[in-house]
Order: structure tokens, then sequence, then C-alpha cells
């Protein structure tokens, strides 16, 4: 989040409740610290978007420790798993309370039969999270090779044209949800293209994006949903959207398999 592109945000809507920057692709960005900053100044709660960011730090600092609460998602996609839920962090002791009590139906205790507010059945199952205790107990090491994962990357892809490794900043720590590259958007093949010849010429294929259209482009924004803060042209947002890849990167993967996907991006990328 761009904390000059925030403060013009929040002049437009001074009534903002919350301001939520979100990890894209497991990386916390150095820029956070100015969007605290400001947040503190003008009362405005942060609430860390760590969907993608679980294990991912900055200065040391874990992803969902800098904002009032952070959100974390244990959807099978993510980084950490249990199949659904996630994980709610809380920097105040009462809030991590009240949140308890919304997640059980609003009621006024743990075991109450007494409702004293509006909430919800929030709660993880018991299912979920216990596929999900078993997954955190193997997740330093699932950390520690999604880390090594990129580094081989870091030096693979040295040599591919047109194809420039997301350099993650100094001080963040990232857990590579994605391992991120920008091609260049003047080189023979845009990402669909490319996308569509690592698959049928090499049987590659790549990760998803993060993400291939803007918030503000979805329908239900464009058709008059859209908050006055998300007014801008976005360029470089629009810029990351449309020219960035996210290499295959998961636990499993081999080195020969990673050798296997950047031969394929050079061939088609020369
Ligand atoms: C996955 C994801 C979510 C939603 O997580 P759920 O577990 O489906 O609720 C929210 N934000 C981001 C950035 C995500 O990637």
């Amino acid at each position: 989040m761009d904390p000059d592109a925030l403060r013009a945000a929040v002049d437009r809507c001074p009534d903002t409740a919350a301001v939520l920057p979100v990890h894209i692709g497991g990386i916390v960005s150095p820029a956070l610290d100015a969007v605290l900053t400001y947040c503190r100044e003008r009362g405005i709660p942060v609430v860390e978007d760590a969907a993608h960011a679980f294990g991912a730090t900055l200065g040391g600092r874990p992803a969902g420790s800098f904002g009032r609460f952070g959100a974390f998602s244990f959807f099978p996609t993510k980084v950490a798993v249990s199949g659904e839920g996630g994980l709610l962090s809380a920097a105040l002791p009462d809030d991590a309370e009240q949140v308890r009590r919304w997640r059980d139906h609003g009621k006024s205790a743990q075991g109450s039969t007494l409702h004293d507010r509006p909430g919800g059945n929030w709660r993880l199952s018991e299912l979920h999270a216990a596929l999900g205790t078993v997954d955190l107990e193997r997740f330093a090491r699932t950390l520690a090779v999604r880390r090594e994962l990129a580094a081989r990357y870091d030096v693979l892809l040295a040599d591919v044209p047109g194809l420039r490794p997301h350099a993650v900043p100094d001080g963040s720590d990232s857990n590579f949800y994605k391992y991120l590259a920008h091609l260049d958007p003047d080189g023979p093949l845009d990402r669909t293209l490319l996308k569509k010849r690592l698959r049928e010429r090499h049987g590659v294929s790549l990760a998803g994006e993060v993400y291939d259209h803007l918030l503000c482009d979805h329908p239900y924004f464009a058709d008059g949903h859209q908050p006055a803060s998300s007014e801008g042209p976005f360029e470089r947002a629009r810029r990351f959207v449309r020219h960035h890849i996210a290499l295959p990167l998961y636990p499993s993967l081999t080195e020969a398999e990673q050798i296997r996907v950047v031969t394929a991006l050079r061939s088609e990328l020369s």
C-alpha cells in the first residue's frame, strides 16, 4: 500500500473506518511503517489482510502483528492449510475476547446461553482445526523449503531474457506464497500467450497471478458500488497486474522440475 495514495484516499473519505493493507504474495512491505504511523495519527485501525503472509516477517516481526487485527487464511491454496478457515490475530486482549463472542453467535461468555450482541457461526470446525494443527507442526520446514526453492529460482532466472524476478525489499522476509516475476512489457509474448505456450509445448503450468484484475475493475465495484476512496488511475497497480507471472512453487517441487520450468521460460522468451 502506497502511503501517499492512502493519505489522498483518506482525505477523500475522512470517515474511513479501517485500513486494510494486503501483504500480496507473502511480502510485508517496508512501506507498512508509514501506513501504520499515519493511521495511528488519524486514529484509524489497521487490519492486515495477511491471508498470503503466514510466516512472512518485516524487520523480524511476523505479518499479522502490526495492525489491530491480522487475518490469515488456511484455504488449501495458501502456505499453511486447514482445508477451510483461518486465524485472526489481535493486538489487544479485549479485542480477541470480543471476536470470540462474535464467532460464537454473540454469546455473552463461553458456554453462556445469553446473547448480548449480534454474531454468527464463524468458528473453525474441530475437523479443520485438527488438520491445521498437523500442518502447523511441519510449517517451519514448509517455510524453509519454500525459501530454498525461491533462492534457486533467483539463480536459475539470472540469464533468462525479458523476465525480472520481483525483488523482495530489504528487511522483508517473504514466505514465498508466490514467486513473482515481471515480464518485459515490450517482450515478444504477453502473459496469456506465454502461459499457453508453456502449457502446450512444455507441459509447464504457471501458478495463478495475484491478481489478474484490479479490485475496482470487478463487476460489483464497477456497477456503482465503487467507494470514493478507490478513484484513481492506479497506473502502477495496472502495470503489475498486466505483466507479472507466478512460477510454480510448492514444497515437493524438485530441482529438476525447477530447471525444466526455467528452461521452458528461456526457450519461449529468447
Ligand atoms: C485467500 C484470501 C482471502 C480469503 O481467505 P478465505 O480463507 O477464503 O476467507 C482474503 N484475502 C486474500 C488476499 C486472500 O488471498
